[in-house]
């Protein structure tokens, strides 16, 4: 479903992203950790083509990301074309980043609404069914203001799974969260993983990792240290660098 080619990413002349390569197979659960500054946002970035690689090759469901291949040229994509890939791509933030003038059902009906993906009464009825996938069926004209940070984040998740996304993004989506709102969260993550969705996420949560996550990749200075499977690297990791980041973690 992903797979990045020795995707270089700089800016100016600090480089980010030094030659990463991974691959995220269809239903898995790719956990990405590292220290700050290790470039996981902007790679997540750069898979969803909000920010241009400088070198190597990006693929999401078989289609380059951002580029047009015809022949042996390659173009890069109109952003329109862009914006349209994107689509595609479901993705979560540590900051909820829900529109505070509407309701959760509003929030989660909005993109669907806008790109006319139904008329009114089936959009409103898949939004419930996504609401009372996350646990807030209840509470759907609720404002965010008057909903807890889970509850927001849970929300954001379903507005992000109205788009009927191939592939959802999370970059640290329970950070910001008080830690009794934390499990709440990764529970519906966990739901999600086991319903089948690719997911790639930037977390700290090492305990979701080891549970939920296919492959664990450890990052730093923009380059993949270690990766493998999360029980493996987490109890028995191989790298320097791997062993002194968990010991602050764990
Ligand atoms: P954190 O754990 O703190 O979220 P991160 O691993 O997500 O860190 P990035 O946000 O990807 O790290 O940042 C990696 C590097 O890229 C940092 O040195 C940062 O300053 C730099 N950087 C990120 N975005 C930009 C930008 N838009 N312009 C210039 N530099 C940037
Ligand atoms: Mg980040």
């Amino acid at each position: 479903m992903v797979r990045a080619e020795a995707v270089s990413k700089a800016y100016g002349s600090n480089e980010v992203l030094k030659s990463i390569s991974l691959e995220v197979q269809r239903g898995e659960v790719l956990c990405l950790v590292g220290p700050s500054g290790s470039g996981k946002s902007t790679f997540l970035r750069c898979i969803n083509h909000l920010e241009t690689i400088n070198a190597g090759r990006l693929w999401v469901d078989g289609e380059l990301v951002g580029y047009r291949q015809s022949g042996d040229k390659i173009y890069e994509m109109h952003p329109k074309e862009a914006a349209k890939q994107r689509r595609d791509i479901g993705m979560v933030f540590q900051r909820f980043n829900l529109f505070p003038h509407m309701t959760a059902l509003e929030n989660v009906m909005l993109a669907p609404n806008l790109l006319k993906k139904g008329d009114k009464a089936s959009l409103q009825s898949r939004a419930m069914e996504l609401l009372a996938r996350v646990g807030l069926a209840e509470r759907y004209d609720y404002y965010p203001a008057h909903l807890s940070g889970g509850q927001q984040q849970r929300v954001a998740i379903a507005r992000a799974l109205a788009m009927e996304p191939k592939l959802m993004l999370f970059d640290e989506p329970t950070s910001a969260l008080d830690p009794e709102l934390v499990g709440e969260v990764l529970e519906v993550m966990q739901g999600l993983a086991e319903s089948g969705m690719t997911m790639i996420v930037v977390t700290h949560e090492m305990g979701f990792a080891r549970e939920v996550a296919d492959e664990l990749v450890f990052m730093d200075g923009g380059v993949v240290v270690e990766a493998g499977d999360p029980a493996e690297v987490l109890s028995n990791p191989q790298r320097e660098r791997t062993k002194a980041f968990l010991s602050k973690v764990l």
